[in-house]
């Protein structure tokens, strides 16, 4: 998965050979890892401009991979920087954090068990638009190019954006 992904920066790297074999064999090194986060937030979700918890095990993860990390954006929205080691014009890729008010039906060991309030309801929460892939695809993203920093002609945005669904009734997103 995040070999495609990150083939559309390739006008952002310096050797541009290198740069698709490198990227093929961290995707298949970091592969696990990257399920892992995926049926973590799949497991974990919240609903729109609630992804508190989310927003933490992002911002965690980005933080430990030395990015610079800045949270509370719009709210519980989290970004991220990967200077490069050359210049070049920002880049930005983008992610959306919250799940939506609908139960899980498939019998998966991490199926959602979670509930939460919505427009003064109490509903069941589920990842049924696939935002817990894009996350755990967009770590795995910053993950491999922070390996290739020095590499990098320019700057590398990532965006984890939150109430991507629409915002509660009365609330901003
Ligand atoms: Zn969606």
């Amino acid at each position: 998965m995040n070999k495609y992904l990150l083939l559309c920066l390739l006008p952002l790297v310096a050797s541009a050979q290198n740069y698709v074999a490198r990227v093929s064999q961290m995707a298949d090194q970091i592969d696990q890892k990257v399920i892992g986060y995926r049926r973590h937030f799949h497991q974990n979700p919240e609903l729109s401009n609630r992804e508190v918890e989310t927003a933490k095990f992002v911002a965690d993860k980005l933080k430990a991979l030395g990015l610079e990390v800045q949270t509370g954006v719009a709210k519980t929205g989290v970004v991220a920087l990967l200077k490069g080691g050359k210049p070049g014009p920002c880049v930005a890729l983008r992610a959306d954090m919250d799940a939506l008010p609908v139960p899980e039906r498939a019998p998966l060991p991490f199926a959602s068990k979670a509930k939460g309030e919505y427009n003064g309801q109490e509903v069941p929460v589920m990842h049924a638009c696939g935002h817990d892939t894009h996350m755990a695809m967009l770590l795995g993203a910053a993950e491999i190019l922070t390996t290739m920093r020095k590499d990098i002609k320019g700057t590398v945005k990532f965006i984890f954006q939150p109430a991507e669904e629409g915002a509660p009734r009365g609330e901003e997103g």
